[in-house]
């Protein structure tokens, strides 16, 4: 790429000296950027809608935490309350009221959750959703869809996002067949797959989990009659239908992707932006089925930390500010914005590509054909994508560092953010088709 690098000189010492302390230098894979090669800059601090690595540069932002930051860095609201939080104490292990006001947050915005129970991670929130699912239908069998990610449970770490759909076929070393074994993987969007499915293991299928917008191949949207075909198959079947809305839960809608689809899922699951930017998750749904979980029933589940003061003030802030200064109108504005700009200048420069967008979450796609299913997603063009990514990290901003991943955009980007953000992809592209 033509334009000058950045000087990344203190991040780069950092990362080695990370390298020996911790797997790829990091806490997540993601963070290492496998996907696009090179180093990751070290972030000093965010504020607003960007973020300083240690050499003092500046990126626009559109990672956002990988989703939870819909309010952007620092948000004053959210900043207030933690410093008030952390002074009366950060974990206890005995109840506090503000877990039943979060709680009531989420109950009173998320149309299908009469009852919930948090958690740490979307992880341990699906982990959970499982569990509870098998106990309450006493049936071992799991359907995901191929290409949808729900955490780093063992059986759900089966065609997730990251490998090609194979029937059982686990993901990881460590994750035994036994446990894959019991998970069936299908193609998103495809109801005829699902209804063959049901017609083969009906009666042992505890229950379906699944993304209502996916986030964890790039953004791809449900289509046609496949939502409706998923509910009406778990209905007849007598399975669960878990939403997995750990991603899209209160960020394309207040009332999270099941309010905007019409859907009726009888489990949800939660995390990210109900924890404001500190560890949560949680799972919820019908009375009869959540009063199940321990103590009030006999599934078991707990968590030293789980509905810790901090995490729970974080949440409720952002979740108040979301409710009465609801900034989504704007972030659909922006994205749009967004997504036609990129759509407009790739065109400009000959780049094959197609851009999906729901709300503030957008992938642009290097590939031509829309992108419904994992099938689909697995004909990008990464390589380009890598490009694509350098180019504008070294202009200043700051992408998901892989194709299969959504950008976020929060309530602190504006007009000129977005505008500025179009001019450098507009010259990547260019020099990308230079390339060619
Ligand atoms: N479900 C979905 C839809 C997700 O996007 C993620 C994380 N990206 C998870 C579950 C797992 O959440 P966590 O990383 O907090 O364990």
């Amino acid at each position: 790429m033509s334009h000058p690098a950045l000087s990344r000189e203190k991040s780069r010492t950092a990362f080695t000296r990370a390298m020996s302390l911790m797997p790829g230098g990091v806490n997540s894979p993601a963070r290492a950027f496998g996907a696009v090669g090179g180093q990751p800059p070290f972030i000093e601090r965010g504020e607003g809608a960007y973020l300083w690595d240690i050499d003092g540069n500046r990126y626009v932002d559109f990672i956002g935490s990988w989703g939870p930051m819909i309010l952007g860095h620092g948000h004053p609201r959210v900043v207030e309350v933690l410093q008030a939080a952390v002074l009366r104490g950060t974990s206890f292990g005995s109840p506090t009221e503000a877990e039943s006001e979060l709680a009531e947050r989420i109950i009173e915005a998320v149309p299908s959750v009469e009852m919930v129970r948090l958690v740490n991670s979307g992880t341990e929130a699906t982990m959970s959703a499982i569990r509870l699912a098998r106990a309450v239908t006493n049936r071992d069998l799991i359907i995901k869809f191929a290409g949808n990610y729900h955490g780093h449970v063992d059986s759900l770490l089966v065609a997730a996002g990251s490998s090609a759909a194979t029937l059982a076929v686990p993901d990881s070393p460590g994750v035994t067949q036994g446990t894959s074994g019991d998970t069936l993987v299908l193609g998103y969007n495809n109801p005829a797959e699902l209804d063959a499915a049901f017609r083969q293991h009906g009666e042992q299928i505890a229950a379906v989990i699944f993304e209502p917008v996916v986030g964890n191949m790039g953004v791809v949207l449900p289509t046609g009659d496949f939502l409706t075909v998923l509910r009406e198959l778990t209905r007849k079947h007598g399975a669960l239908l878990i939403c997995d809305e750990v991603m899209t839960g209160f960020r394309v809608a207040y009332g999270s992707a099941q309010s905007l689809l019409g859907i009726e899922p009888d489990l949800t699951t939660l995390g990210k932006i109900i924890g404001g930017g500190l560890p949560v998750g949680a799972y919820g749904g019908r009375r009869e089925i959540m009063e199940r979980v321990l103590p009030a029933g006999d599934v078991f589940q707990a968590g030293t930390l789980s509905g810790n003061p901090l995490a729970t003030a974080a949440g409720i802030a952002t979740l108040t500010v979301l409710r009465d200064d609801p900034p989504y109108g704007r972030l659909e504005q922006l994205s749009c914005q967004l997504a036609d700009g990129l759509h407009a200048a790739a065109t400009d420069a000959g780049i094959a590509h197609t851009v999906a967008q729901v709300g503030s979450m957008l992938t642009f796609f290097f590939n031509s054909q829309p992108v419904t299913s994992w099938e689909t997603a697995s004909r990008c063009d990464t390589q380009q994508f890598a490009r694509f990514f350098w180019g504008m990290l070294e202009r200043g901003f700051y992408l998901p560092c892989s194709q299969y991943e959504a950008m976020f955009i929060s309530a602190a980007h504006t007009a000129e953010d977005i505008q500025a953000t179009l001019a450098a992809a507009a010259e990547v592209f260019r020099s990308l088709a230079a390339e060619v």
